[in-house]
């Protein structure tokens, strides 16, 4: 038998089983505001599950152990295929079913201010699984610019019933989407991309092309199909390039490698290779810009309803971790300066959930109808909601750790969830362009590529 030396004592208990919707009193008041109609049944449900431990199991299993690529099968023959966690589809069968991806499209006016609600409560559970929810709700409005592939597409783009296998997806209930822009020699700078496209034929999606060439990043490699940019003759254009061809035979997209990433770890990033793919053209030849912009001005704001999730979370753990630790005879909570970072750190989560919920309104209001004021809020907030709220993730996480003191720097075979989200807060900063190179650089003039923060396409240089 061992020999006790001593007992475990002062040390804070796992924060779970919470209703991260009940306790969150910014986020329910942001709601009633922009949008007193909403569900609240719905959303103390939604609260219940997010914050309940076997969910948080599943975040944790889900980045424990990371995607695997399978590119070739046993005997030789390619098959581009990733291998996920149960846990990762327990969790996108969850974002799914909340109708965190494409259903506010079809929905009354207010549904995108409760899907952001929702993505924002979703991502104080796991942020990496929204990877691929984020851009499948992101794709629609440049998709309709294919009326052909949208007729076929567009319902299971809003389909919540989560459909893993790798089938076509004439076969399968939902649908996922992905974009590729970045590649090796340059990500903010777009119009660098060598990537090109041939036509090939006319067909009832529109013109076919071949697609030849490569990006350097490439989320998400499982999604039904991806809009990529490839330069024509007319220059960059947008195209639709689907994993699986209509036939279900492999489209020549090849995954050449997953990133090893520093955080993000439930989620597969790629490298990608495209040996003559078959892709539709998705708009005019010559306009990809500002067609697959209209994606990414959305998911900008996924990037600040992402950041703002993650600030909650951690302030609900250093808010509960100093409510259980004592310090020199008192609870840290309770010890003037620790009020102090506290305090700070409560002021910086509200005032971001609150300026994500802004955003959230005025993209509802113009997607639901022509309120000039609104158009301008949307393309004035976005670059600002991404690039602030985004910016500040990584030092707010910092400090939310340092509440923790040394438990906060420990992972424990992904128990310490303060060091997961510390991991993850600077991938908002910089995907969807990081700040000078265009995620925030909205009529600043910087470069010519991603420098694009809102507003609908039309409206962008180009
Ligand atoms: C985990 C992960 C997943 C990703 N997934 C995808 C994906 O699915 N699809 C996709 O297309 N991309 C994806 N990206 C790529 C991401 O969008 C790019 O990394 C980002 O746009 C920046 O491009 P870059 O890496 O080429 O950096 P660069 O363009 O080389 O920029 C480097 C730095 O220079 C700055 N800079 C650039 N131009 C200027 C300028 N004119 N003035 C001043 N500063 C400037 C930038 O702000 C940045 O700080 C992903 C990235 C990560 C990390």
């Amino acid at each position: 038998m061992s020999h006790v030396t001593h007992e475990v004592s002062n040390q804070a208990t796992p924060l779970a089983d919470v209703n991260l919707f009940s306790g969150n009193r910014a986020l329910r008041d942001a709601l009633r505001f922009h949008h007193p109609a909403y569900d609240e049944t719905r959303f103390v449900q939604l609260g219940a599950e997010m914050g309940s431990a076997a969910m948080q199991a599943h975040a944790r299993l889900a980045n424990l152990h990371k995607p695997v690529l399978h590119s070739h099968d046993r005997v030789g023959r390619r098959i581009d295929q990733v291998e996920f966690h149960p846990s990762y589809h327990a969790l996108l069968a969850s974002a799914l079913s909340h109708g965190l991806h494409g259903t506010p499209w079809s929905r009354p006016a207010g549904a995108h201010i409760e899907r952001a609600a929702a993505f924002m409560l979703f991502t104080e559970l796991e942020p990496s699984v929204l990877c691929p929810v984020s851009m499948t709700y992101a794709v629609t409005p440049a998709l309709r610019a294919n009326a052909g592939v949208f007729a076929d597409w567009g319902s299971k783009l809003a389909d919540t019933r989560y459909d893993p296998r790798f089938v076509s997806a004439a076969q399968k209930t939902s649908l996922t989407m992905g974009m590729g822009m970045t590649e090796k020699q340059g990500g903010s700078d777009v119009r660098a991309n060598t990537t090109h496209a041939e036509f090939d034929t006319d067909t009832p999606w529109g013109r076919a092309y071949r697609i030849t060439g490569h990006k350097w990043f490439f989320s998400a490699p499982m999604c039904d199909a991806h809009l990529v940019l490839a330069q024509t003759p007319a220059g960059l254009s947008c195209f639709f390039l689907p994993r699986l061809l209509p036939d279900g035979s492999l489209n020549a997209l090849h995954i050449e490698r997953l990133k090893d990433k520093l955080g993000n770890h439930a989620n597969a990033s790629s490298e990608v290779e495209f040996d003559g793919a078959t892709a539709w053209l998705v708009g005019e030849e010559g306009r990809g810009i500002p067609q697959i912009l209209a994606m990414g001005a959305l998911t900008r704001l996924d990037c600040a309803l992402g950041t703002a999730g993650l600030m909650r979370q951690a302030l609900a753990i250093a808010l509960h971790h100093t409510s259980e630790r004592r310090a020199f005879g008192k609870r840290l909570i309770e010890q003037p300066l620790m009020k102090n970072v506290l305090a700070d750190l409560a002021i910086e989560s509200e005032a971001a959930t609150a300026l994500a919920l802004r955003l959230a309104r005025a993209i509802d209001r113009t997607e639901n109808g022509r309120d000039a004021h609104e158009q301008v809020m949307r393309r004035v907030l976005t670059p600002i909601a991404k690039f602030w709220v985004c910016k500040r993730g990584s030092h707010f996480a910092q400090e939310a750790m340092e509440c923790l003191g040394g438990n906060g720097y420990v992972e424990e075979q992904g128990e310490g969830i303060v060091a997961r989200i510390y991991r993850e807060m600077p991938l908002n900063s910089i995907w969807e362009g990081a700040a000078n190179g265009g995620g925030a650089a909205a009529g600043a003039g910087a470069g010519e590529g991603r420098a694009c923060g809102a507003g609908p396409p039309d409206r962008h240089r180009d």
